[in-house]
């Protein structure tokens, strides 16, 4: 190639508005929202980076897909494309849509699951670890060690432990494994072939299924390409179709890799039973098996999504774009999660707010900083969004304290990152004055989504 700048491989034709507020209005929103950035209004966002889920923006493509949605109750031809992507992609023969990944996680798990299980994960994201707890069972996380260390640089720090793993499987009462690919509760990082070949091997030996939380198999696809030996030849689409090959089943939060902004699917390998059982679920609470709680326009969407999503110059512009912004945070000696994911990059608010405690929350304090000094929303993945630790309330469950800036897919271009960065350079230049938080009400499940926060 002759030049280096890799661009957005598309032009605009449609536009959002995004509208500006002072330092003065934002910290009275913020009062106003309890000190929870899920509780602001969308509007009152300058630049939202609070997930990858469902914000992207969708191709001429999609759109005009979505004109041929296909609205018939039973049979529609809408489902027949979307099941078609979803079964070229992982090979599987039972295709379950459903409404989002939640939906998926509930049906399987609900049906696979009692009290008593044990479930371990690589990392679990925080729904499907709720959805574990639910069913009274325990969610184990097994990243490799390498994975628990931020600054740590590892190729594949997305990785299972699998001596963890063989060891629960020998001790514990467990139904299923989960693989999380990218690994996004820990830093969006990704899970190699190997690791995802030699768990699948792992568990088969003990009769247990591997299912696979896929919402960027895409991105993790990708990451195998350009980092593991053996792949720089093969295409993003050969890859997964690889990485599904190890596994019995898939859970997928279309909302992600499905570049579209509503949808999910459940996709079982070949347990007829299974997918039987899932099935009438899925009826009962989802929606007739060829729609599961979508309308005909979102399969179409999620059917072209599935495949653009696979693109090499997508691909690559998606993950240059993310490693940019983390190169400008490390150049100003911003901690960040090394190397920086595929979906969004991670800081690490312990390491940069070293005088706040734990269990004042530094994650959830820098997020409101990076709200009030520039109008950025970003997320908290901490003591929260993963609770407290039972053994010692005090200290929260999750090791690491996290503040993620998640890139919404095809919807910011780079001068909107340049001056997210400013904005970081800024609160780090004030961080002393960052303030720790405190809750004032939250519900047991899921605090983060409502919970009402103060300032220490
Ligand atoms: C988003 C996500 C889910 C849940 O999916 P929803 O579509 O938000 O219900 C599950 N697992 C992972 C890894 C995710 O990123």
């Amino acid at each position: 190639m002759k030049f280096k700048t890799i661009i957005e491989p598309f032009r605009i034709k449609t536009v959002q508005p995004i509208r500006q507020t002072t330092r003065e209005e934002r910290e009275r929103l913020l009062q106003k929202a309890h000190y929870n950035v899920f509780l602001l209004k969308a509007d009152d966002v300058l630049i939202d980076l609070l997930t990858d889920s469902g914000t992207g923006a969708m191709s001429a493509q999609q759109w005009s897909g979505m004109m041929l949605g296909d609205e018939s109750y039973a049979g529609a031809s809408s489902f027949y494309k979307f099941e078609a992507a979803v079964k070229k992609i992982t090979g599987f023969e039972h295709v379950l849509p459903c409404h989002q990944g939640r939906a998926a996680e509930r049906i399987l798990f609900g049906c696979m699951l009692k009290p008593g299980d044990v479930v371990p994960n690589n990392t679990h994201f925080d729904t499907t670890r709720a959805h574990v707890e639910y069913r009274g069972a325990k969610a184990l996380d097994i990243p490799i060690p390498e994975g628990r260390d931020p600054a740590l640089i590892h190729p594949f720090k997305g990785n299972m432990d699998l001596q963890a793993l063989e060891k629960i499987l020998q001790g514990k009462q467990v139904p299923l494994v989960v693989i999380t690919v990218t690994n996004n509760s820990n830093g969006g990082q990704p899970v190699s072939m190997a690791n995802i070949r030699q768990a699948s091997e792992i568990c088969h030996r003990y009769n247990v299924p591997l299912i696979l939380d896929c919402a960027r198999f895409a991105e993790n696809a990708w990451f195998i390409k350009i980092r593991e030996d053996g792949y720089a030849n093969k295409t993003p689409l050969e890859i997964a179709q690889e990485m599904f090959q190890y596994a019995d089943g898939a859970c997928m939060s279309a909302k992600k890799d499905g570049m579209a902004n509503i949808g999910g699917f459940l996709a079982i390998k070949d347990d007829d039973k299974l997918a039987k059982q899932c099935k009438d679920v899925l009826i009962l609470t989802e929606g007739f098996s060829t729609y599961g709680g979508l309308a005909g326009y979102d399969l179409e969407a999620l059917a072209v999504g599935l495949q653009e999503v696979l693109h090499e110059d997508y691909l690559e512009y998606r993950i240059r774009s993310v490693a940019y912004l983390g190169e400008k945070l490390t150049e100003c000696g911003i901690p960040i999660v090394q190397p920086p994911g595929g979906h969004a990059i991670y800081i690490d608010a312990k390491a940069m707010l070293p005088h706040i405690p734990s269990n004042q929350f530094p994650a959830w304090a820098l997020t409101l900083a990076l709200y009030v000094e520039g109008g950025v929303r970003s997320v908290e993945l901490g003591g929260m969004m993963f609770g407290k630790n039972d053994a010692n309330p005090a200290e929260p469950n999750s090791a690491m304290e996290l503040v993620r800036l998640a890139f919404p897919r095809r919807t910011y271009t780079q001068s909107h990152i340049d001056y997210v960065s400013e904005v970081l350079y800024h609160v780090n230049s004030i961080k002393d004055t960052i303030r720790g938080v405190k809750i004032v009400e939250a519900p047991a499940v899921l605090p983060h989504f409502s919970a009402k926060m103060a300032p220490v």
